[in-house]
């Protein structure tokens, strides 16, 4: 028994019967005895219908008034689900972001979450009520409705648990939790009982999309241990925590992105400052700029090459071309024919040989690597987008059993 705060993403509210679904999951948590605070997203699409809705009136909208706009997406979530909890005989309130007392900052569409004043939300818990939010949306200092970026309701969960002190955060989605490689593509990925946040953290940024990224840093700051579980399997899920314990599994998982572009420059003059001319270029586009290689100087010159997300690639070109004749003025060139395959575990901070396996997997596969990068937990390579479901695979044959 204590408090409990469940979140539910979009499909798991597509519909009348899944709506009826949640309420069974949240009602029987209730009747164990617990406290429960539910957060819901926008039904299904209702998001990106209503993002397409305002396309038809504008190119350009507001950022203000795409947020009035998309807030009402979890506004019509939190108020069928606390009816259909009704329905069930449980005392259900809802509470649309605002009347929770999320105070974000003024930046809309990705605002960011001040502080939450639970004054309201602990009053309706102390009259025995279940109370549903609005995840997503908060207030600025104006007033005005903000949103906290696509997939914010997690954000919005976590620092709900947080703020409350509750017992447990349960993320609810479609999947039964975090595996070790995409189980679409892999059959035979197995789901983790536990991971860490670091691990959690790199595995989202390499597209593992089952929790959003923010929501893992704000979970690790505030110490909320997350479960991720489904919404329509009632099984054990995946749990989210600071430190796993350690039975010998070195890699948590493989991921693979596609989202990856490189970009070399050739013939930089091999003088200090070049790097940092280049890479301020791309910081004040906020281009991302992930795997950097320099070639050692050949007579007065370098070659730079390093990967940008694919959907950056473009800009990162035009500011280059644009600025060519600031580092030397040799040929760009871009390819976007790779992706990057990365091994995640923190076992590996204590192991030696890790990489020597996953280069190993790659060499019995005939798969050349063009890039390497390594952290203290990831270690990651570019490769051709072609062998890249063979690479994941064999890989993780190397080290999961
Ligand atoms: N409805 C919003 C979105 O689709 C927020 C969320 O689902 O978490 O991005
Ligand atoms: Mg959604």
């Amino acid at each position: 028994m204590g408090l409990i705060v469940q979140k539910f993403g979009g499909t798991s509210v597509r519909d009348r019967s899944r709506i009826f679904n949640v309420a069974r999951i949240v009602a029987n948590t209730r009747k164990a005895g617990n406290d429960v605070v539910v957060v819901v997203s926008a039904q299904g699409d209702t998001t990106d219908d209503l993002i397409a809705k305002a396309a038809e009136i504008s190119a350009n909208p507001s950022d203000r008034e795409m947020d009035m706009l998309l807030s009402t997406g979890e506004q019509i979530s939190i108020a069928l689900l606390t009816m259909a909890l009704q329905e069930l005989g449980i005392s259900a309130i809802s509470l649309t972001g605002w009347q929770a007392g999320f105070a974000t900052n003024r930046a809309y569409t990705k605002a960011r979450i001040r502080r939450i004043n639970t004054e309201r939300l602990e009053s309706e818990l102390a009259r025995n009520r279940v109370v549903v939010v609005a995840g997503f949306q908060g207030l600025n200092r104006n007033d005005d409705i903000t949103t906290l970026g696509r997939g914010g309701s997690d954000t919005s969960a976590v620092a709900l648990a947080a703020a409350l002190h509750a017992d447990r955060c349960q993320i609810y989605t479609d999947v039964e939790g975090v595996y070790t490689a995409d189980p679409r593509k892999l059959p035979k990925a197995t789901k983790l009982k536990e991971i860490t946040f670091d691990e959690m953290l790199e595995l989202a940024s390499l597209g593992a999309q089952v929790l959003n990224n923010r929501s893992v840093e704000l979970a690790k700051k505030y110490g909320v241990e997350l479960e991720v579980l489904s919404s329509l399997n009632p099984m054990p899920g995946t749990v989210v925590k600071e430190e796993t314990k350690v039975e010998g599994m070195l890699i948590k998982g493989v991921a693979k992105d596609e989202n990856v572009a490189v970009i070399s420059i050739l013939e930089v003059p091999d003088v200090p400052g070049m790097s940092f001319k280049v890479f301020s270029l791309l910081a004040q586009r906020n281009i991302n700029v992930d795997i950097i290689l320099q070639s050692s100087g050949r007579g007065n010159n370098k070659d730079l090459t390093f990967t940008v997300p694919l959907t950056e690639a473009q800009t990162a070109i035009s500011v280059l071309e644009e600025n060519k004749n600031r580092f030397g003025g040799g040929a760009i060139s871009l390819s976007t024919e790779y992706a990057k395959v990365s091994i995640v575990g923190a076992g590996m901070q204590s192991h030696s040989g890790v990489a020597s396996t996953m280069f190993e997997a790659l060499f019995n596969q005939g798969i050349n690597i063009h890039m390497i990068s390594t952290s203290e937990i990831k270690i990651s390579v570019i490769i051709d987008k072609t062998d890249a479901d063979r690479a994941v695979a064999a890989i993780h044959d190397a080290f999961i059993h």
